[in-house]
């Protein structure tokens, strides 16, 4: 999108406008809660008409009403390149979507050693079920992936930087291994968002989202959504409405509320989760902060290179102390509230044991690790709760 200056527009601008189609909702700005299953039609010949009908009419509630459509629509455009998207009633459920569209029995799914627990799940559960088998690979493995590219090799599934540890891969240079072999590549974008990296535009084929973090960013809502490339958007589609996927309209409806604002919370969550990491870094009862920005994280140099900045989600290892010790740290936080999920504008903080969901590589941690989202709290409010939790692990760890 550029203005008629030919000035590329903000990310803040985009995330405003995009979407918004006066043919779908009149003049109302956030297009309402369209509730939909029957349609009526005049006549047999206009409803013969529509069920061939892709485009965005109105058919029966399952293809979705301007509700749906509009949200789906704003991030098909904040994805520059793209095709279109599809929504789906979590970040789970668009997973196993996109998956499901590419991948069929007998085929070899390559798989980061670094996903999200419940996509590995998903791969030696319902993947491995319907005969799909799964390689799991190395985050750092970067170009190396050919190696690992065989006959039955249909897709890859990146994430990146990586679950509760935030390696950051070389995602170039595995899609263009992947193309010279015409495998499928997909990406879990969660942690970054088109804004922070625009995946399509990297030569991702499938961009998913758990859009119940940064895009609903209210934690009350859950969502999902794949945005798919240029000629991938078909075979996307046609297995969602084979499956029966639809995404409610009052969820869309709050997802396409919170997205108006992803930009600027994206901006704070960045700044005020920076400075927290550094901090971290200073005391002594911390070992190591897991953060994409940090020179120190796997992949640093690719994140410089590919990302536009960074979210508010990251992790620290403590120096030594034990399970009971980093209990003492995280249950007597204030402001920090003890859960699964991230995204929304409060702040979270998690122990982590990542050494339970890896499978082909190894960690050596000093002690135990906590992942925290950090929200929308004044951060030296956020650093004082912090600074109370080192100082109760301290105490727990030396008395033990
Ligand atoms: C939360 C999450 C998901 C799943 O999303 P849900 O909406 O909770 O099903 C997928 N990937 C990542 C990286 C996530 O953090």
């Amino acid at each position: 999108m550029t203005q008629e200056t030919g000035r590329p527009k903000d990310d803040a601008t985009r995330v405003v406008s995009a979407g918004r189609r006066k043919e779908w909702a009149g003049g109302i700005v956030n297009p309402p809660v369209w509730r939909a299953s029957t349609i009526l039609y005049d006549s047999v010949a206009e409803l013969r008409e529509r069920v061939s009908d892709t485009h965005h009419r109105l058919f029966y509630g399952r293809r979705g009403t301007p509700t749906q459509w509009a949200l789906a629509d704003a991030l098909t455009e904040l994805e520059p390149g793209a095709e279109g998207t599809f929504l789906y009633c979590s970040g789970v459920a668009a997973l196993a979507a996109a998956l499901l569209s590419v991948l069929s029995p007998g085929d070899e799914l390559l798989l980061v050693d670094t996903a999200y627990d419940p996509t590995r799940s998903m791969a030696n559960g319902l993947l491995k079920r319907m005969g799909i088998t799964t390689r799991f690979y190395d985050p750092m493995i970067g170009a190396g992936i050919a190696d690992l590219i065989g006959d039955k090799t249909r897709a890859i599934l990146m994430e990146s930087p990586g679950s509760l540890t935030f390696e950051v891969q070389d995602i170039p240079a595995i899609v263009a291994a992947a193309k010279a072999r015409g495998v499928t590549t997909l990406l879990d974008n969660t942690w970054a968002t088109p804004l922070l990296f625009p995946a399509i535009a990297h030569g991702i084929d499938l961009s998913v989202l758990a859009c119940t973090k940064y895009v609903v960013g209210h934690s009350d809502v859950m969502l999902g959504s794949v945005t798919a490339a240029p000629g991938q958007f078909g075979r996307l589609r046609d297995t969602s409405l084979q499956l029966g996927q639809v995404a409610s309209p009052d969820d869309c409806w709050l997802g396409s509320r919170g997205l108006r604002t992803m930009a600027i919370r994206l901006k704070q969550h960045e700044a005020s989760a920076l400075t927290i990491a550094r901090w971290l870094q200073e005391q002594p009862e911390v070992a190591a902060v897991l953060h994409p920005a940090l020179p120190d994280c796997p992949g640093h140099d690719f994140f410089v290179r590919d990302f536009k900045g960074a979210s508010g989600l990251f992790s620290f290892t403590l120096a030594g102390g034990n399970e009971a010790a980093r209990a003492a740290l995280i249950d007597g936080l204030e402001l920090f509230g003890i859960g699964y999920s991230w995204g929304g504008f409060e702040s979270l903080a998690l122990p982590v044991d990542p050494m339970r969901y890896r499978s082909v590589t190894r960690r050596d941690d000093a002690g135990p690790m906590v992942r925290l989202q950090i929200g929308l709290e004044h951060v030296d409010d956020l650093i004082a709760d912090l600074s109370a939790g080192l100082a109760r692990f301290r105490t727990a760890a030396s008395t033990r």
